[in-house]
């Protein structure tokens, strides 16, 4: 090789400087090498038949069915409820099965069920033994349901479990789980019938805390107070039976949802007379339980645009005053559904508004709200407004929303969803004056928790992935659309799905990752929630832009609607469909607790030389010649001391005439040889380059994080203008801890910054920016307090005090002593 050419081209990197040689090094460090990008095939489960490689349902693709004619009586003195359930199972896999496992959710309340064997408790006293002990502290909260949980017997009592002909089975139950043995194996595509008799005492909500339960309103005019019983997880289900996982029977510890299967239901639901029901799926006998009036609203409120009354809040005063011994049975029924709720109570208003969503799967939906007067003004408002944009938002993101109807009913569950169901907790204030009002932060509650719930009757509600495994896939993608539509609503309400909410918790030490069975997650908001839906947000507005996320994410959630996706069946879809290779992305954001951190630690600016070397040599006399005189010189020439060549000119020769840059023609001959040897073609770009003599800019980054993520540089130049550069992540697939990048401009650069508009979750913004900036704050000024600890109790002054009785306390007697 011809050696003037190893210079021009190594001239770029090595001529200017020798340390950013060794900055640039490429090469790996042994031991710990990493690779960011290794292909995630070798992690995921093997492509079949059942879940081919592409993400998609495969040839042979199956789910079972499970269809339930259920008639359920509500005791409401007793808070109980008792029915009579049959399950028709239908075996569509390609196994034998011989017995059926079923999910006692309610068996979660036992007081030897392993969730509450295996219940924590994390305060302790602080034992001093110099000093004052402090004690461990036990809330009330926590001594409520103690004593709930001491007083009431719960869980399901199962009376009897019988096949089609009435024959009992046996049956075995292990937690919240039961094995029911068939009398004969159950071949593939055969169906079974199961006749179960149950019930179980209710739990107070607020007492427990659960995803369903009663509420009781003491205050309420009628004697006794009033009720909203909200009923879920109320039916012994069939557990699901999946390709991957056979029988997903983990026990139910509270924190893992559910894994059900699809199938259609009949429910009757026996409730006192004055009860307003609401209830997955549609009112089958509205002639027996709706007075005329409330039939006609709700023929109006089917072409309405804005929500009608169907029960008006003064009808629902007036009926929660009396109560009844009277009962109606209200029938229900719903096609290809995974689970079902239910909510009854006299206390609820009712309003409905016909959502036009046109399209022919299912072109009028009815979304309704129920709610009692303590929900007052806030719920008339939002909630069933919350309940269309909703469906409007996620419909355009996945389909078209399959039920008849889309509710939304408050009582004591924070938030909660089932099909077309779902419990969401926010309320107004009664004040002083009879008034009720609601704070700012409730009414973006409801709105959030609306639109988050009701966006789970799409995901996993439709999309039906495991919840029992990954928390992630329905709460994560649900967020990530919620925000969505949240920011639709209103973009200046905190939707936690921008990057930057996500960046304390991503430093944080203490997590695990995205890809951790839900039971076992630590900080379940922001791990399933948070992390993911911003991650999907980077991943939508970053990494691939919306045109082709959007395309994917749709493909993903029709392909499984009403089926039942994996985690890598999403991974592969949104690959294979965007045809963007992710395995990093999802090994970094899913299956890593690294963090997003890229520092631009160095930035140099060379100057291509012209090799000529009465101009080179020239520059590199001026450089010399730019670095700082050494302070000895500096101060003997303020001194006025002279040299001795100075003092002495005739000792001067050559060499004081000439520098180590002087030019001799050795070196032109040189010059002229090197242009000469190059190729046509060489001399041309080498010319060319020399002619426009640009600024040659080398960025060094690091990844503090080790997230690899793209490179979102801004450079600003010293026109006041600036560019921005998108660096894809690949940039890290040699070496995922420093890289080097060249950057050749006309034009000065005044300052480099890396991720400006914060889109990535850098959690380090300080790092970003070079040359770095003086950070801005603020400084607090506080008045000193000495501590008044010591003093708190003076006994002397104490023991003058009178005792208080209810009569004296008014009028402030304790003052005047
Ligand atoms: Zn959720």
């Amino acid at each position: 090789m011809n050696k003037s050419k190893v210079w021009l081209i190594a001239g770029l990197v090595l001529a200017s400087n020798v340390q950013f040689a060794q900055a640039s090094a490429v090469s790996q460090p042994k031991g710990n090498f990493v690779d960011k990008f290794r292909q995630l095939d070798e992690v995921l489960p093997t492509p079949n038949v059942y879940r081919n490689a592409a993400g998609e349902p495969g040839e042979n693709y199956w789910q079972q069915q499970a269809d339930y004619t259920i008639k359920v009586r509500l005791d409401e003195e007793k808070r109980r409820i008792d029915a009579q359930e049959t399950i028709q199972y239908h075996n569509n896999s390609p196994y034998t099965l011989k017995y059926i496992w079923i999910q006692l959710d309610q068996n979660i309340f036992r007081n030897d069920s392993m969730s509450e064997r295996t219940s924590t408790f994390n305060s302790k006293p602080d034992i001093s033994l110099g000093g004052v002990d402090k004690p461990a502290k036990i809330s009330l909260n926590q001594l409520r349901r103690q004593q709930f949980m001491a007083d009431n017997e719960l869980g399901f009592s199962i009376d009897k479990i019988a096949d089609s002909r009435g024959r009992a089975l046996d049956f075995v139950i292990v937690g919240t789980n039961m094995r029911v043995d068939l009398p004969t194996p159950l071949k593939p595509n055969q169906k079974t019938e199961l006749a179960i008799d149950f019930g179980f005492n209710i739990v107070e909500e607020d007492a427990v805390g659960a995803r369903s339960g009663y509420e009781h309103f003491p205050d309420d005019a009628r004697e006794g107070g009033n009720d909203i019983f909200l009923m879920a997880q109320w039916y012994p289900r069939v557990a699901a039976f999946t390709d991957y996982e056979a029988w997903t029977n983990k026990e139910f510890l509270g924190r893992g949802e559910f894994t059900q299967e699809f199938g259609d239901f009949t429910v009757e639901i026996d409730v006192p007379a004055d009860h307003i029901v609401s209830s997955t799926g549609v009112l089958q006998n509205p002639r027996q339980v709706l007075s005329n009036a409330q039939r006609e609203r709700l023929e109006q409120a089917k072409k309405a645009d804005k929500p009608v009354f169907i029960v008006t809040p003064e009808e629902a005063l007036e009926n929660e005053k009396a109560g009844t011994d009277k009962r109606k049975v209200w029938k229900f029924s719903a096609e290809n559904v995974r689970d079902f709720a239910w909510a009854s109570s006299r206390k609820f208003i009712w309003d409905a508004q016909g959502y036009q969503q046109g399209g022919n799967v299912q072109p009028l939906v009815m979304a309704m709200s129920f709610y009692p007067k303590e929900g007052g003004e806030l719920w008339e408002k939002y909630s069933t407004a919350s309940v269309i944009h909703t469906m409007e938002v996620y419909s355009r993101f996945s389909f078209d929303y399959p039920y008849p109807t889309s509710q939304s009913v408050n009582g004591p569950v924070g938030g909660m969803e089932y099909p077309m169901i779902t419990f969401n907790g926010p309320r107004t204030i009664l004040q002083d004056d009879g008034s009720r009002t609601y704070s700012l932060s409730e009414k973006r509650f409801l709105i959030g928790v609306v639109i988050h719930e009701i966006g789970h009757i799409y995901f996993p509600m439709i999309v039906n992935s495991d919840e029992r495994q990954w928390t992630w896939m329905d709460e994560g993608l649900n967020s990530f659309l919620d925000g969505v539509a949240g920011r639709e609503w209103d973009p200046t309400i905190p939707w936690g799905v921008e990057p930057r909410s996500i960046v304390d918790y991503m430093k944080s030490t203490n997590q695990v990752p995205i890809m951790t069975q839900s039971d076992s997650v630590l900080n379940l908001g922001p791990n399933a929630y948070t992390k993911p839906a911003a991650a999907l947000n980077i991943l939508r507005e970053v990494i691939l832009g919306r045109e082709l996320f959007d395309y994917a994410f749709k493909e993903y959630a029709q392909r499984w609607a009403f089926k039942r996706p994996t985690p890598a069946d999403f991974f592969r879809t949104m690959e294979e469909a965007s045809g963007v290779d992710l395995d990093w992305f999802w090994r970094g954001w899913f299956y890593s607790t690294d963090h997003v951190d890229i520092s631009l630690e160095r930035v140099y600016k060379l100057r291509l030389d012209t090799q000529d070397p009465d101009i080179d040599w020239e520059r590199r006399r001026q450089e010399e010649a730019d670095k700082p005189t050494p302070l000895f010189v500096k101060r003997n020439q303020a001194e006025g001391r002279k040299t001795w060549v100075e003092l002495n000119p005739s000792v001067r020769d050559f060499h004081d005439d000439n520098d180590r840059f002087t030019v001799t023609n050795k070196q032109r001959n040189a010059y002229q040889s090197f242009l000469e040897k190059l190729e046509p073609w060489e001399r041309r770009v080498f010319e060319r380059a020399v002619a426009e003599d640009k600024n040659y800019y080398v960025l060094d980054f690091k990844n503090i994080g080790g997230l690899v993520m793209p490179i979102l540089l801004q450079a600003t130049y010293s026109d006041g203008t600036t560019e921005s550069l998108h660096i894809p992540a690949e940039i890290w697939r040699r070496n995922a801890q420093s890289v080097s990048k060249l950057i050749v401009t006309d034009k000065e650069v005044v300052e480099f910054a890396v991720d400006p508009n914060w889109e990535t979750a850098d959690v380090d913004i300080e790092n970003n920016y070079y040359p770095r900036r003086i950070m801005p704050s603020r400084i607090e000024a506080f008045k000193y307090n000495r501590s008044t600890d010591h003093i708190s109790r003076d006994l002397m002054q104490d023991a003058k005090t009178k005792l208080k009785s209810s009569e004296t306390e008014d009028n402030n007697e304790e003052e005047q002593n």
